[in-house]
């Protein structure tokens, strides 16, 4: 998939002269099975959904142990080769699998590090290898009968649940917040040398506290491995919830656009209070109607002008939908010892005349509700990567800025955004997920990218929102692979030099990504 359009990326891979004798080093070390350039992988790894060219490898390895990352790791120092590691590959809408820029070598850590190495019933937490999924992990604990739970993104079944903690993604339930839940990590430095943080660190023959203790002796260096490119993580552990007895997911929604300012008022006592344990999710009719329809005035419109509001209320009619909607979960012993939780709810959001109650038969009919239910439910589903199709070419950029939990502020950044996105002949769509202070706006911007106009289009439109939100102080809390570099750009010139200095202390060559998340 490749567009004619050319847009400022990240700079080219360093010239690698190295190459042949790394690939080389690279078959005899792992084996030949390990080790791909064959044209039609190096494309696949390529492909991206963003509205810049595809960022075609030079090579993918495929290593299966965490001592393999190594010799990868020193290979690559003594080559002179830059790397760039996946978990999976599910980032769609930031880069899915392809590189910071062409030439990279992509080390797909999924295929083979992919063991749930262990379930700790008791204290209520696993230790995976990069290439666990969504998927896999949940079919695990269900084939050990566990009581435990994790809380899936709305995305792919098949993203890596550390991939996705390192990003800093986000899921739906209880045990949302993803690098929240990871608690000590085996790392492969840029400098080869393997490290293990908190109480992993301990020269002891076993490990009893390394996944269940956050708060150990020196600085907490978890964080640093998010968002950044100092290291490769090839084992973590990651909390997990104890499965409610019964999961009662509810749902309102307010008619029209202007009523998000009394929604956010409403909602944020209830995290506040933690009255609901789950985030809530604040999403618009558009984000939720393309993972079921595609856009039905692209045709007559060529995709140059955003949806007209008579399509939009029809869709939401025909939906059952409102301008916002509402979601979240309770917990109970069953159905009937949430009653009563549901009916103070309703007596809570029945303060604002604009909201409405939808019952569960009625949720259960709409499609779109079901994916967010599911989700609540701790199942995963690919419902959302549906809105793919809302326009033809397959192109969506994710924009994801937070903002505070405050209702005139949220209504005036929804005001400013969707006035942005009409500009440049988009779509609004965003989901709000709100916790007690802020809420993260996962804004999706749909295009075609077989269109060069509608993807420079898109490409401007995600600029122009950026800048927007930065006035206010609002910067994203993950971003595409290539407006990485830009985002580095909007920040005080402090914090890039000590991202900088930390990489040149861990990583000397510069082997890992160079340039993912503007870090050099
Ligand atoms: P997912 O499939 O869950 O979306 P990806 O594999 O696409 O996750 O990775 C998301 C981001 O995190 C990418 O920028 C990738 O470079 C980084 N990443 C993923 N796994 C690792 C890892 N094990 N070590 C270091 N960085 C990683």
């Amino acid at each position: 998939m490749q567009t004619s359009t050319t847009f400022p990326s990240a700079p080219p891979a360093a010239p690698e002269s190295g190459f042949d004798a790394f690939i080389k080093d690279m078959r005899g070390e792992l084996g030949p099975d390990a080790v791909s350039i064959a044209g039609e992988t190096l494309d696949r790894y390529g492909e991206h959904t963003l509205p810049s060219p595809d960022n075609r490898p030079a090579a993918v390895l495929y290593p299966a142990s965490t001592t393999e990352v190594q010799r990868i790791v020193q290979a690559a120092n003594r080559h002179k080769v830059q790397l760039f590691p996946i978990s999976t590959g599910q980032n769609i809408g930031l880069g899915s699998k392809s590189p910071m820029c062409p030439g990279q070598v992509v080390v797909d850590l999924g295929r083979h590090m992919n063991r749930v190495i262990e379930v700790n019933e008791v204290l209520g937490y696993c230790e995976v290898e990069p290439g666990v999924s969504f998927q896999s992990l949940y079919d695990e604990l269900n084939k050990r009968g566990s009581r435990l739970m994790m809380s899936p993104t709305a995305g792919p079944p098949q993203g890596s649940l550390l991939g996705n903690a390192l990003d800093k993604g986000g899921g739906g339930g209880a045990a949302a917040d993803h690098f929240g839940s990871v608690c000590g990590m085996e790392v492969v430095l840029g400098n080869g040398d393997i490290i293990r943080t908190g109480d992993g660190s301990l020269q002891a023959a076993e490990h009893l506290n390394w996944h269940v203790s956050k708060y150990s002796f020196g600085p907490a260096l978890d964080g640093l491995f998010t968002q950044s490119n100092y290291g490769i993580v090839t084992r973590a552990g990651i909390w997990l919830m104890l499965r409610p007895p019964h999961i009662e997911p509810f749902f309102f929604s307010a008619a029209d656009d202007d009523d998000l300012d009394e929604v956010i008022e409403l909602v944020r006592p209830l995290k506040q209070t933690n009255f609901v344990p789950t985030q809530i999710r604040v999403t618009n009719d558009l984000y939720l109607i393309a993972a079921a329809e595609s856009n039905p005035e692209y045709t007559t419109s060529g995709g140059r002008t955003q949806i007209s509001d008579e399509a939009r209320r029809a869709l939401q009619h025909k939906h059952g939908l409102g301008s916002w909607n509402i979601s979240g979960a309770l917990f109970g012993a069953s159905k009937q010892a949430v009653a009563p939780q549901i009916d103070r709810l309703r007596a809570h959001f029945a303060k604002s005349s604009k909201i409405r109650y939808i019952p569960p038969e009625e949720a259960q009919a709409v499609a779109p509700l079901d994916i967010a239910r599911k989700n609540y439910l701790g199942i995963p589903s690919d419902g959302e990567l549906r809105m793919l199709n809302w326009r033809p070419g397959g192109g969506t950029a994710w924009f994801l800025p937070g903002m505070p939990m405050n209702g005139l502020i949220a209504h005036q950044m929804q005001k400013h955004a969707r006035e942005i996105c009409r500009q440049h002949g988009l779509e609004y769509m965003v989901s709000n997920v709100c916790g007690p202070r802020f809420a993260r706006g996962v804004h999706t911007l749909v295009f075609n990218r077989n269109d060069p106009d509608e993807a420079a289009r898109a490409d401007q439109c995600y600029r122009a929102l950026a800048a927007s939100y930065a006035e206010r102080g609002v910067f994203v809390g993950r971003a595409p692979t290539m407006y990485q570099q830009f985002h580095q750009e909007q920040r005080m010139s402090g914090i890039v030099q000590a991202c900088d200095a930390i990489k040149r202390a861990l990583d000397p060559n510069g082997v890992i990504a160079p340039g993912k998340y503007g870090i050099r």
